[in-house]
């Protein structure tokens, strides 16, 4: 087995596991199946946000576990909450009350426009529950013949089987033809294409309010307005996926407050338990009452150790003033990423609070993101064109110019 044993490192004073990267590495790629293409390094530390490798090699993140770690990794606060809770009860099923679920709940009803919620483990597993929403929604406003739902092309909702669906990328559905019926597609802001799309057979309009994987694409307001506007005429449910731009990451809460556009259903998870594996969908109105006992259920959803985690990280959200940090630490990343510098080298920046997709004149992204991780930066690449960047909530301005700087070097 692997012996891990610790070392201090006396520049800092940390205690640090000793991993044996290559043995890690060995038994990764002969064990685990090859789902990830991984960059070649392996962590053992994470603090605010910092990450070391084995070799003690220290990194910025600007990537945040793919918005997740919102609150940076081992947050004092997130870390009690989550110690205090493993020593106190850390699952007992669906079938009881418990303390953390329904403070949590009642939390995220305080934060948003909805009315009630209901727990699973991830994002794909928040859309699933969104989905079995709208289908059931629709069959009991408009009979059997109701059950189709539009997507947007160059979205992502996940990799269960409806929610690949849901994902109009072909990249992602191939291999796992046929897919769920009733689902089709229209292009991304595309008022007339959405117009056409939705008839009375719609149960629902599911959309990203900014498109994460797809690149980092944010909703024209006029298209999210024309998605309400034609979900109230059709009766048809409005969902925002805010899997990855929800929970404070664009310097708002909900991403939907940035356009005046409230859905019926909003689905939730990457930083809603900050690392601990949680995610959530909430409607509000008749949505609200769809599901039933024995609709969906999940054997670990909402657990106390996840839901205790997910209240640490809106309470320090909070506490710390992180929206607004958000919003001034988006601003400053822009500006700098604006400067004479940097500015010849990029295509387009679209960016919303800390949710940034860097497009670059050329088709350089997959480069950059090697050559900036060599030099101690996280990035991330979508295609050949688009940095993606998401860092923690907690970032500084002293990271963001050690940030560019690198940038500036690779670019
Ligand atoms: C990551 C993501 C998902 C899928 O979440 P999983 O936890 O990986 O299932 C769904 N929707 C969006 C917008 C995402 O970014």
């Amino acid at each position: 087995m692997l012996e891990t044993r610790y070392t201090l490192d006396t520049d800092t004073g940390h205690i640090a596991p000793a991993v044996d990267a290559a043995q890690v590495k060995d038994w990764d790629d002969a064990y685990v199946m090859h789902t990830y293409a991984r960059l070649p390094v392996t962590f053992v530390r994470g603090r605010g946000a910092r990450l070391w490798d084995a070799d003690g090699k220290e990194y910025l993140d600007f990537l945040a576990g793919i918005a997740v770690n919102g609150l940076g990794h081992c947050h004092p606060r997130h870390v009690r909450a989550i110690q205090e809770q493993a020593a106190t009860l850390i699952h007992t099923s669906n079938l009881y009350h418990t303390a953390p679920q329904a403070e949590l709940a009642a939390k995220l009803m305080q934060i948003s426009d909805f009315d009630k919620v209901f727990f699973c483990n991830s994002g794909a597993e928040a859309n699933e529950a969104a989905i079995k929403i709208a289908r059931k929604y629709g069959k009991a406003h408009g009979g059997a013949g109701k059950y189709r739902i539009v997507t947007a092309e160059r979205s992502f909702h996940g990799r269960t089987l409806a929610t690949v669906t849901a994902t109009a990328q072909p990249k992602y559905q191939e291999p796992f033809a046929p897919l769920v019926p009733g689902f089709s597609y229209v292009p991304y802001n595309d008022i007339g294409a959405l117009e056409a799309a939705v008839t009375d057979e719609t149960c629902a309009v599911l959309l990203e309010p900014i498109q994460g994987e797809g690149g980092v694409y944010p909703a024209h307001k006029p298209f999210l307005e024309a998605a309400r506007a034609l979900c109230d005429k059709h009766q048809a449910l409005l969902i925002f996926d805010e899997v990855q731009c929800g929970m404070g990451r664009t310097g708002k809460w909900w991403a939907y407050q940035h356009f005046g556009v409230v859905p019926d259903v909003m689905t939730l998870s990457k930083s809603l338990g900050g690392g601990v594996p949680i995610g959530a969908c909430l409607a509000r109105g008749d949505a609200a009452e769809t599901l039933v006992p024995g609709d969906p259920g999940s054997t670990f959803a909402g657990n106390p150790l996840a839901a205790r985690a997910a209240l640490a990280v809106i309470e320090t959200i909070e506490e710390e003033h992180l929206l607004a940090n958000a919003h001034a630490m988006g601003e400053y990343l822009v500006h700098r990423l604006s400067e004479p510098k940097l500015r010849p080298k990029i295509k387009d920046i679209r960016a919303v609070g800390l949710m940034l997709g860097v497009e670059l004149v050329q088709p350089d992204a997959k480069r950059v993101v090697r050559e900036a991780l060599e030099r101690g930066l996280i990035l991330n690449a979508i295609g050949d064109h688009i940095l993606r960047l998401l860092p923690p909530l907690i970032i500084t301005k002293e990271d963001v110019d050690e940030a560019m700087d690198v940038l500036s070097a690779v670019l």
